[in-house]
C-alpha cells in the first residue's frame, strides 16, 4: 500500500510520490519544510502539536525508505503582531517589554523551544535556519519578484500585488473578495491596493519611522533601509535548501490563508514553476474549553506547566499520538490524564514482558507464530500510510503489546516516539544500581527539589541536567516526588 496524505492544495487526500521519483521508495530524496517558531516566547503545548505533527510524518517517511531533509525556520524578524502586516513586530516588543536586545529574546526562547522539542523526543530537524541569517536571500528573491512584475510600493514599502497572481486563491479556496475572510483584511493598510496584498519589504510601518528608527533590525535595501516582510523569509530559506521545487510544507490550519497563500504567490511569481511545493500539509488546533490558545494573547499552556503538574513530556505526545492530526484536539487535564494512564500502563506491560522474556527464553505465544507479528505491524504501516492516523496506529501498538511481540512494539516506536525501549533499559539497569551512584542521585534529586521550593527554576533546570548527563532518567510524579531509573545514557 502507498502512503497518502491529503494534500491542502486540491483539498484530497493523494498517492505520495516525490517530486524526482524513483521506481522504488528506498532512498528516494524528499524535502520538507516546516514553519518553525516565532523566538519571542515560550511556545505553547499546541504550537508544539504542530511540531509533533511534522516529526511524525518525518519519522513514517523515513520508514518507508525515503531520504528526508527535515528544514525548519526560526523567525527572529519580521512577524508582526498581527499576520496581516499590521501592529508591531512580534521580536520588538517582547524585547522592550523585557528590557532586552531582540537577539537575546530569540537566543533565549529558541533554546526553550529546542529544550521542549527535544523533551518530547521530536527529532532535530537537519537543517534550522535563521531569518535574520538570510536576509540576503531574501533581497534576491525580491528582486527576481520585482524583475517578474509583480510589485508596487506605497508609502515607503513594497507590496506583492496578488492580483497580478492568478491563482492566489488555490490554496485557500477562498476567490470571493466579499468573502468574512478577505474582507477582516480591509482597510488595516491603507497603501495596500487589494486587501489580501502583503508586504514583502518594510520600510516603514507604524512603529518604524525615518531610516528604520523604532524597529531594532534593520538592513539595507533596494527599496531602502528596512526589513523584510514575514513571509519572504519561509520562501527564500526553503528555496535554499530544498531547491524551487519540493516535496511538501507544512504548519497548522491557520496559516493557509494568509501565511502560506502568500509564500505560494511570491515563490512562484519569482520562479514562474508550478507547483512550488507539491504536498500542502496543516494540522488543525489544539484548543482549550475557552477556546483558542495564543501566544500573543498570554495565558497560554507550556510544556513546563505541564511538568510542574507532575506529567511526563511524553504523557502530552501521547495525547496528541491519539487525535488525528487533522481533528482538533480538545485539551483538558483528565484528557492528559488519561494519556499518562495508557502510557504508564503500556510501560507496566512491556516491561513485564522484556522481565519474562529475560527471566525464560522471553519468545511468547504469538512469536512462535510467524503470521501474526508480520500482520500487526501491517496493519500499523497501514494506519500510517492512511493519512498518519495515529489513534489507528496506538491501536496496532497496543495490539501487540498485548501479545508480547516486543520486536514490533520497538519496530513502531520508531515512529511514535514514546521511548518505549529505552524505559525498559533503564528499567532493567536500575535493578543493578551501585549504591553510591543511587545516594548520589537521591542527593541531586533532594537538591533539586529545594531548588523547585524556592522557585530557583534556573538551578533546579541544572540540577536536572547534570542527573541526565549522568545517564539517568528523571521523572516528576503528580504528588511532587521523583523518580528515577539509571543506564538509558
Ligand atoms: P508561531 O510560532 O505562532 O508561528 O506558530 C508555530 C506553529 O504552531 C505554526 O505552524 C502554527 O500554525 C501552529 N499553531 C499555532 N497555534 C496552534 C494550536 N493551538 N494548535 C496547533 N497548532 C498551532
Ligand atoms: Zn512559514
Amino acid at each position: 500500500m502507498a502512503f497518502k496524505i491529503y494534500n491542502t492544495l486540491g483539498r484530497k487526500l493523494e498517492e505520495f510520490v516525490p517530486v524526482v521519483s524513483t521506481s522504488s521508495t528506498s532512498g528516494a530524496h524528499v524535502g520538507f519544510y516546516g514553519c518553525g517558531p516565532t523566538v519571542y516566547n515560550f511556545a505553547h503545548i499546541g504550537n508544539l502539536r504542530a511540531y509533533l505533527t511534522h516529526d511524525t510524518l518525518v519519522r513514517s517517511l523515513r520508514r518507508r525508505g525515503y531520504q528526508v531533509t527535515h528544514v525548519m525556520n526560526i523567525t527572529d524578524v519580521g512577524h508582526l503582531t498581527g499576520d496581516n502586516d499590521e501592529g508591531e513586530d512580534k521580536m520588538v516588543k517582547a524585547a522592550g517589554e523585557r528590557h532586552k536586545s531582540v537577539l537575546e529574546i530569540a537566543a533565549f526562547y529558541t533554546e526553550a523551544f529546542f529544550k521542549d522539542t527535544e523533551r518530547l523526543n521530536i527529532k532535530w530537524p537537519d537543517i534550522v535556519c535563521k531569518a535574520t541569517e538570510h536576509i540576503d536571500e531574501m533581497i534576491a528573491l525580491i528582486k527576481r519578484i520585482e524583475a517578474n512584475g509583480y510589485t508596487y510600493s506605497a508609502g515607503g514599502n513594497l507590496y506583492f500585488d496578488t492580483a497580478k497572481f492568478d491563482h492566489y486563491w488555490e490554496l485557500s479556496g477562498r476567490n470571493n473578495i466579499n468573502d468574512e475572510e478577505t474582507v477582516s483584511r480591509t482597510g488595516l493598510d491603507a497603501n495596500k491596493k487589494h486587501p489580501a496584498d502583503f508586504v514583502l519589504w518594510f520600510t516603514k510601518s507604524k512603529f518604524i519611522g525615518q531610516d528604520g528608527e523604532g524597529q531594532a533590525l534593520v538592513w539595507d535595501s533596494p527599496w531602502g533601509t528596512g526589513y523584510p516582510g514575514w513571509h519572504i523569509e519561509c520562501s527564500a530559506m526553503s528555496m535554499k535548501y530544498l531547491g524551487e521545487q519540493f516535496d511538501i510544507h507544512a504548519g497548522g490550519i491557520d496559516h493557509v490563508a494568509i501565511h502560506h497563500s502568500n509564500e505560494i504567490a511570491q515563490s512562484e511569481a519569482a520562479t514562474g514553476k508550478h507547483p512550488w511545493v507539491k504536498y500542502w500539509v496543516h494540522n488543525e488546533f489544539l484548543v482549550l474549553d475557552k477556546g483558542k490558545m495564543s501566544k500573543s494573547a498570554g495565558g497560554f499552556l507550556t510544556l513546563q506547566t505541564l511538568i510542574d503538574k507532575g506529567f511526563d513530556p511524553l504523557d502530552y505526545r501521547y495525547l496528541v499520538l491519539g487525535a488525528h492530526y487533522r481533528s482538533q484536539l480538545q485539551f483538558s487535564w483528565e484528557a492528559l490524564e488519561g494519556a499518562r494512564a495508557s502510557r504508564l500502563s503500556l510501560l507496566d506491560k512491556i516491561k513485564s514482558h522484556a522481565e519474562a522474556r529475560r527471566r525464560g527464553g522471553g519468545a511468547t505465544q504469538s512469536n512462535s507464530d510467524p503470521a501474526s507479528p508480520r500482520l500487526r505491524v501491517s496493519s500499523f504501516d497501514e494506519a500510517l500510510d492512511d493519512d498518519l492516523n495515529t489513534p489507528r496506529a496506538l491501536a496496532a501498538l497496543w495490539a501487540a503489546v498485548k501479545e508480547g511481540d516486543l520486536d514490533a512494539v520497538y519496530d513502531m516506536d520508531t515512529v511514535l516516539g514514546l521511548g518505549l525501549k529505552e524505559a525498559v533499559e533503564a528499567a532493567d539497569n536500575q535493578v543493578e544500581v551501585d549504591p553510591v551512584f543511587a545516594a548520589e542521585i537521591e542527593g541531586l534529586i533532594a537538591e533539586r527539589s529545594a531548588a523547585k521550593k524556592a522557585k530557583d527554576w534556573a538551578k533546579a533546570d541544572s540540577i536536572r541536567a547534570a542527573i541526565k548527563a549522568k545517564g539517568v532518567v528523571l521523572t516528576d510524579n503528580k504528588d511532587g516526588s521523583s523518580s528515577w531509573s539509571a543506564g538509558s545514557f
